[in-house]
């Protein structure tokens, strides 16, 4: 499973010509300076291209245009190197439908004592230029990140990084293809969810395949191919069963669902337990070994945590830490702010969150009636982390974010046969869940190792859905007033 595409930030900088033809070109020389050396710093998750000298309305406009229809455009990063008057950048800015990236920096980093004179100060005056630049965009209302700070500095590109690994999480959420194996399980509310508008909103298309069809790819799997994919799971995993047959069925399921995926365009899928006509055993080992690849997944219909699990995987790319489908279990409540929340799920949770080998293991499963389903069983890492949850609060979408910090679980369990992570929601379980549940957060979320409550705020910010934190700062009663007025805000949009 790959992302799709090779991504590029267009690096635009903004002049005038009231300073002569040479100023311009020092500009010029200073701006592919600067893009040649952030890509060699090795600190950017992609490619910085410098574009242009921006110093007309005319070629302003041309450039965002170029970008809108760019496939390979991912976001663009403005820098005003000399003052460039706003109102020439409005025809292009109202244009903009890609990411954008304010930086605001300088090409020296510190005031030249001797060289210091009018000709410096008419070409350096960045934090002069950069605010007549912030000002258009506060007044067009634009989803912007602006990043202040030294060029070459780790922190700044560190920044850049951040929010641009965001921007390949839009590209990807755009294009996002989501198969669904049944519908919504009965009854249960939290998972279902306005489509379109989630379409319209996050770029998603979710559509529905009976299981019925998936069932045809199971049965035209062949021996060979089960070899193979057993012999990929001897690789990674652990075997620890005898019961072999069951192992094999999940690698045929295995191979019948990437199939499916691959040849629709999907990045991610659902099913629900109560659909599996035709199938002998809930996709267990079989979904934790897509998901680690780069699928998202989601379980009893839930095609948000899915779509949402995929775009922080985006956002991850080439560097996660773990990413994973997660399910607030059960308690451990203990005084004094340590009470622990345990993670799981029936089966499916990524094993990229896994702090050791995982095992696969043939368990019977309580619910759908088929048989014991191979799954992998682990412990989560410890760690910092966040999860998040997307509802649909009717009319609009909310994506809550939690901070938690995961522990190694203090309990070995050795009879719970599923794979397990534990963790301490910030600034305390009792605090953080009641802010959850003040919010609607729902008992499916996706747990990250990588991705930051600051990355999935801008996230929501550009894709334009309301973002909700909560983190060692959360105060209950603030946080209901907060929810009270962005209800309000939401309706006045
Ligand atoms: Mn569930």
């Amino acid at each position: 499973m790959k992302f799709k595409q090779e991504a590029e930030f267009w690096f635009i900088v903004g002049s005038q010509h009231l300073y002569g033809e040479e100023a311009l070109q020092q500009v010029a020389a200073h701006a592919r300076q600067m893009a040649d050396g952030f890509n060699a710093a090795g600190r950017l998750p992609a490619r910085v291209v410098y574009k242009l000298v921006a110093t007309t309305s005319d070629a302003i406009e041309q450039v965002i245009e170029d970008a809108n229809y760019d496939k390979r455009c991912a976001g663009i990063i403005t820098w005003m190197h000399t003052f460039s008057p706003s109102k020439m950048w409005i025809r292009g800015l109202v244009k903009l439908q890609k990411p954008y990236l304010h930086l605001h920096t300088q090409f020296n980093r510190e005031i030249p004592n001797e060289g210091i004179d009018m000709d410096f100060m008419n070409l350096n005056q960045s934090a002069h230029g950069d605010r007549e630049h912030g000002f258009i965009g506060a007044r067009l209302r634009l989803a912007r990140k602006i990043v202040v700070g030294y060029w070459e500095d780790a922190a700044v590109q560190q920044k850049m990084a951040s929010w641009m690994r965001v921007a390949l999480g839009v590209m990807d959420s755009r294009q996002l293809k989501v198969a669904r194996f049944s519908d919504n399980m009965r009854d249960v509310a939290v998972t279902e969810g306005d489509k379109v508008e989630a379409q319209i909103r996050l770029g998603w298309s979710v559509n529905t395949y009976p299981t019925g069809e998936l069932v045809s790819y199971i049965e035209a799997v062949s021996e060979a191919e089960i070899d193979a994919m057993m012999a990929a799971y001897e690789e990674k995993y652990t075997m620890h069963t005898d019961q072999l047959a069951s192992v094999r069925y999940q690698a045929k399921l295995e191979v019948a669902i990437q199939k499916f995926l691959e040849q629709g365009g999907f990045e991610g899928f659902v099913n629900h337990f109560d659909d599996l006509y035709g199938m002998k055993q809930l996709p267990g080992l079989a979904v934790q070994d897509l998901t680690a690849q780069g699928y998202g997944f989601g379980p009893e219909g839930d095609w948000k945590v899915a779509a949402l699990a995929r775009v922080m995987k985006a956002i991850a790319q080439g560097d996660d830490q773990g990413t994973a489908l997660m399910e607030d279990y059960t308690y451990n409540f203990a005084p004094n702010g340590e009470s622990l929340i345990l993670g799981a799920h029936m089966l499916e949770v990524c094993p990229s969150v896994a702090a050791g080998r995982p095992k696969i293991e043939v368990h019977p499963l309580g619910i759908g009636g088929k048989d014991d389903p191979a799954r992998l069983v682990f412990e989560g890492k410890a760690g910092s982390a966040i999860t998040a949850s997307l509802i649909d609060m009717g009319g609009r979408m909310r994506l809550i974010v939690q901070d938690v910090k995961a522990v190694k679980p203090i309990l070995p369990m050795p009879n719970l046969p599923v794979a397990r992570v534990m963790w301490k929601p910030l600034p305390d379980l009792e605090t953080a869940a009641e802010a959850w549940i003040l919010a609607g957060g729902a008992h499916h979320s996706v747990i990250s190792y990588s991705v930051t409550a600051e990355q999935l705020a801008d996230w929501a910010e550009i894709m334009g859905i309301e973002y909700v934190h909560i983190g060692s700062d959360t105060n209950i009663a603030a946080f209901k007033q907060q929810l009270f007025l962005m209800d309000m805000a939401w309706k006045l949009k």
